[in-house]
């Protein structure tokens, strides 16, 4: 196959942005570029350097395989993660670009293809992982051969900072010397200062555009409710994503493995997910979880860096990550295909002991737990807000929201507050008469008045706190103890086994200095929710009747298509795609080029099939 750049219409060529619009219909099938990804696609067909902040789903692949398609030579691509990198060579190979991945389990045949193509410069794309880029032996390899660019992916890797540092990665900051005058562009979907300082350092990008944009999912609807019954309350929100996929995190290999198996026994199809496992058996789960499109993956956080899956419909969270970023990193896995997906979290005060005990145990030097611990309030405070979560969320990371999403829990069904001064000074005192030695278990064993073994001991019983809360029942005062934490009222003391401690500010509201104002419990049954169930959900919110039917039969094809190729479904095309089909029904080769996804090879490959069940539909 002649390259790309010599199968665009000619006229376009000394036209830059042109062409860059030109590969975009032809190769993606996409009828516009989005935000601001035209603009960084022109900076590096310029070439120069860039660093792309864009949330999860922006679509920053085509910020770097545009420019390796539009300039002269091989793109090369640093990715961390082998299992993906095949992936996503074939779908680069389905849109009619010719890319290969050099990898360590590539056989010495398949090593010679990929070294010969680039002799020849018959390659568009090269996947390589850090680690080799940087070596004399890639050099040699790449020998006089023009390179593009490099992209440099998932690249808060650098940064230890965050939460996947590889230190591979630190190499790549000698790239700019390596190879001098080829275009840099750095990509992550991590939005804190400090990790984009590191990028940036770290790699050598000062003269970089930064291109930034807005890190609000508006297709995610969030939700997080207090842990009663979690498994139960999994089930729940499980029955709304019936035929989806989607990944439920929980922070233990044991729980993974357990939730996996309970799953299963209600009828769940769930498969386990961690790095405790057997490698070739984590690598089959993560291959149906990408091929198959009704699966649900419990995993710990070593599952999920790198993952494309487009069609992830929903995260659950059965236990509290440790800080906002790891929140949004782990729920941004969700609707990257721009439709509405759900992530839920349940949650309890036993996680911010649990949490807290981890920072403590880390071996981290003090100041680095200080701000560990202040990343974990600060994602309290996001669990146990009256406000939108979304505006709770952005804020974290600096952007304004004016809140009332519609799209959250708490703007769904607004949180009912009470005047809880009172409770608050009973909550606090409870602590502090107490010697400010125990944790909420016990302080609420006080406030009820629970004679036991420990109250009696402790001479507890005997204080006039003993009962001075019976009036709120038990529920009400562990939230209590959560929201004054949340707010800084009370700290935990990890060394003395979770027990809490007041802080200088409790001191105001002793004094009633302070009112202060609780969220309402609710009730864990149900929720404010639209939510059809069966079939794709996502599709059903689309889509109509009829158009519904023929989304059914496109998908079914799509999926025997997939299975006789061994590629993920999303590779042939993107639900959007399926969805513009049922919806527009176009009747001829030309109409399907209309259809947003369907570029020239796609139509080669697939048009004629999708064409003739798009026509025998009524
Ligand atoms: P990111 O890497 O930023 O998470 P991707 O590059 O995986 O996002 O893109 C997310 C999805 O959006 C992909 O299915 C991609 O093909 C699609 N996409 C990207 N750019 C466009 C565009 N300009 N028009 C339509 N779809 C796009
Ligand atoms: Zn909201």
């Amino acid at each position: 196959m002649p390259p790309i750049q010599d199968r665009i219409d000619p006229l376009f060529d000394n036209e830059s942005t042109k062409n860059q619009l030109s590969v975009l219909k032809r190769v993606y099938g996409y009828p516009a570029f989005r935000g601001r990804q035209a603009e960084v696609v022109d900076r590096v067909v310029s070439g120069g350097d860039a660093v792309v902040l864009f949330p999860t789903g922006a679509g920053k692949s085509l910020c770097f395989q545009i420019p390796a398609l539009c300039r002269d030579g091989v793109g090369i691509v640093v990715s961390p993660l082998i299992a993906l990198m095949r992936d996503q060579v074939e779908a680069l190979k389905q849109l009619g670009v010719r890319a290969a991945a050099l990898n360590s389990s590539l056989t010495r045949e398949e090593f010679l293809d990929v070294r010969r193509a680039v002799a020849d410069g018959s390659l568009d794309l090269l996947y390589v992982t850090p680690e080799r880029i940087v070596t004399a032996g890639f050099k040699e390899m790449i020998g006089n051969s023009r390179i593009a660019l490099f992209a440099i992916d998932e690249a808060h890797c650098v940064s230890q900072w965050g939460h996947d540092f590889r230190p591979e990665y630190r190499e790549l900051g000698h790239l700019g010397e390596l190879y001098p005058g080829v275009p840099r562009i750095a990509l992550t979907a991590t939005a804190d200062p400090h990790t984009r300082e590191d990028i940036i350092d770290r790699l050598g990008l000062r003269s970089a555009e930064v291109f930034t944009t807005s890190f609000d999912r508006p297709n995610i609807a969030y939700e997080i409710v207090e842990r009663d019954q979690p498994r139960q309350q999994l089930l729940r929100f499980l029955s709304r994503h019936k035929a989806a996929s989607g990944i439920v995190y929980c922070l233990s290999r044991a729980k993974v493995e357990d939730t996996a198996e309970w799953l299963n026994g209600q009828g769940v199809r769930a498969l386990a997910y961690h790095a405790g496992m057997e490698r070739a058996l984590r690598d089959a789960n993560q291959d149906a979880f990408l091929k198959e499109e009704d699966l649900c993956l419990v995993a710990t956080v070593a599952f999920g860096m790198g993952i494309d899956k487009p069609d992830v419909r929903y995260v659950a969270h059965l236990d509290l990550p440790g800080s906002v970023e790891a929140y949004y990193q782990e729920t941004g896995r969700a609707g990257r295909d721009g439709l509405p997906s759900e992530v839920w979290m349940a949650y309890g005060m036993a996680d911010v002991i649990q949490r807290g005990r981890m920072i403590d145990e880390g071996g981290s030097a003090d100041e680095i737990k200080r701000v560990e611990r202040a990343k974990l309030n600060a994602l309290l405070a996001i669990c146990e807000t009256p406000g939108c979560r979304r505006q709770a969320i952005l804020a974290h990371f600096g952007e304004a929201h004016a809140g009332q999403c519609g799209n959250c829990d708490t703007c769904l069904k607004p949180v009912e507050t009470w005047d809880g001064t009172e409770a608050a000074i009973k909550a606090l005192a409870a602590i502090y008469r107490t010697g400010e030695r125990f944790g909420t278990g016990h302080l609420i064993d006080v406030l009820l008045g629970n004679e036991n073994d420990k109250t009696t001991r402790f001479g507890h019983a005997d204080m006039p706190v003993f009962g001075a809360g019976k009036d709120i029942p038990s529920k009400t005062w562990q939230s209590v103890y959560r929201q004054l934490l949340a707010a800084g009222y009370v700290s935990v003391d990890h060394q003395a086994f979770g027990a809490l401690k007041l802080t200088e500010q409790a001191r105001s509201v002793f004094k009633r200095e302070q009112d202060v104002r609780f969220r309402k419990d609710r009730p864990t049954t149900g929720k404010a929710a639209r939510h059809a169930k069966g079939g794709s959900p996502a599709a059903k919110a689309e889509l109509q009747g009829g158009d519904q039917d023929l989304f059914q039969q496109l998908r079914a094809l799509r999926a025997s298509l997939a299975k006789e190729m061994a590629v993920p479904p999303y590779v042939i095309f993107p639900d959007t795609t399926l969805i513009a089909l049922s919806k527009d029904r176009p009747q001829t080769r030309d109409a399907l080029l209309g259809i947003s996804g369907i570029g020239q090879s796609k139509l080669e490959r697939y048009g004629d099939a999708f064409l003739k069940v798009v026509r025998a539909a009524d």
